[in-house]
């Protein structure tokens, strides 16, 4: 009975304690909203005009590529419609050739060999591990969820599959970027076969991957760079948002790559010896977005072609989704094309593809997204591994390396704020 009675007293005593912190936690909370000005309000807006921008470009084209939709423009007019998207497209493209080379380069000369050797190593651990783990959980999800039942015969087949290029040259065009996303996304809206092609089993195809990807995307990634780095993943999440969204309005991680340096170095302080490294190798080979699609994809079609795959095909299928994701480019549904390289693997029809492009334009935005996702969170985690070796280089150079460095950087072009300073601020406190 004492015991028990205790026992209250002590819940009651926690209870109370908080109740406390809440009220002190509200109080703070009002006194800070009292005290916003209107001039904290306008230098919120202003510092994130173009995070804010893009989000309303997609939200915009979203609701103008709808309300459009009824007038059936022709081929022609669509064209003509999505052309600033177009633009965009062929600009950031036009961008990422010189981008990915001049950032090796001076990315790999701020360094020694074995510091760059060691940082390497980590990123493909890095790269390795989370695509293996998209891999298994699209396969699980596949399975478990089984959007392929029945046969193929009542799906909508379409088309062919098209391959987009990419041109080099350079422009400044972040301040384009929203504008460019509106229409791209509106667009694309407009193009878009009617609803009702999108059967019973694709839709449940389309699902079972949105499952897949959210999980990769939200649980295991964030969970990663958590227990590595020990810091709050949402911090560094919010921080990248310009880019997830221009990766959702383009549906490349190449062309998002000149944005998720922006993004990185400025809004989340990460190195830029590290990021010049880590991220066009990242652009190019780890895409978990993609690997995670492939198996899945596979799995669908030996699914709605009552196909029974043992241990061995699956795990055959593991594998040549790793190797396809590596292989695909970083453009709009090059992931639809490397996975003829995984339905041959296992001897399935290469032309069931045609059963799924109705939606890949759609999961294509997504697993870009989440491509785009994995690469910077792969950057916020090599860093923090690297951080002594990048401390030593520090010390030993006299940071002078880096402040050369700075005057030279090859993306300075496409910098919207000078934050020379704050850079120099986070690589010199590591
Ligand atoms: N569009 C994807 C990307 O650029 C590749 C893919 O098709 O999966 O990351």
């Amino acid at each position: 009975m004492t015991k028990s009675n205790g026992e209250e007293a002590r819940m009651g005593g926690r209870m109370e304690r908080f109740q406390q912190g809440v009220r002190k936690r509200t109080l703070l909370a009002k006194k800070k909203v009292q005290n916003i000005t209107k001039e904290d309000v306008k230098s919120y807006l202003f510092r994130n005009a173009f995070v804010l921008l893009t989000v309303t470009a997609v939200i915009v084209g979203t609701i103008l590529g709808f309300t459009l939709r009824p007038y059936k423009m022709s081929y022609r007019e669509v064209k003509y419609f999505s052309f600033p998207g177009e633009l965009l497209m062929r600009m950031l493209q036009m961008l990422v050739l010189p981008l990915i080379i001049s950032s090796l380069v001076t990315g790999m000369a701020a360094l020694d060999s074995k510091a760059s050797g060691k940082m390497g190593m980590r990123a493909v651990v890095y790269y390795m591990t989370t695509t293996i783990i998209a891999v298994v959980i699209g396969i699980i999800i596949v399975i478990i969820i089984h959007p392929g039942k029945g046969t193929k015969e009542n799906m909508h087949r379409e088309g062919k599959i098209v391959q987009v290029t990419a041109a080099d040259a350079f422009l400044d065009l972040i301040r384009y970027a929203p504008l460019g996303i509106l229409f791209l996304i509106a667009g694309k809206i407009v193009e878009m076969e009617d609803m009702g092609v999108i059967g019973g089993q694709l839709a449940m195809y389309t699902v079972t991957v949105i499952v897949g990807l959210l999980i990769h995307a939200v649980i295991v990634l964030p969970l990663l760079y958590f227990l590595v780095t020990r810091k709050n993943p949402w911090v560094f999440i919010g921080g990248l948002l310009q880019a997830l969204v221009t990766a959702l309005g383009t549906s490349s991680s190449s062309a998002t790559l000149p944005i998720t340096f922006k993004c990185l170095e400025e809004n989340n302080g990460v190195d830029k010896r590290v990021t010049r490294f880590v991220l066009p190798v990242g652009a190019t080979i780890n895409m978990d977005g993609t690997a995670l699609y492939e198996a899945l994809a596979a799995i669908f079609i030996a699914q709605v072609n009552n196909f029974d795959l043992n241990f061995g095909q699956i795990i055959t299928i593991s594998i040549t989704a790793t190797a396809a994701s590596i292989g695909a480019a970083g453009i709009p549904q090059a992931g639809l094309v490397t996975m003829v390289i995984v339905l041959t693997s296992v001897g399935l029809p290469t032309d069931d593809i045609t059963l799924i492009i109705a939606v890949d334009w759609f999961l294509d935005r997504l697993r870009t997204t989440t491509n785009v996702l994995g690469d910077s969170l792969g950057a916020g985690i090599v860093e923090h591994l690297s951080r002594h070796e990048l401390k030593n280089r520090d010390v030993e150079m006299g940071n002078s390396v880096i402040e050369e460095n700075e005057m030279k950087k090859p993306y300075q072009l496409i910098a919207q704020e000078s934050e020379i300073e704050k850079s120099i601020d986070s690589e010199t406190k590591m």
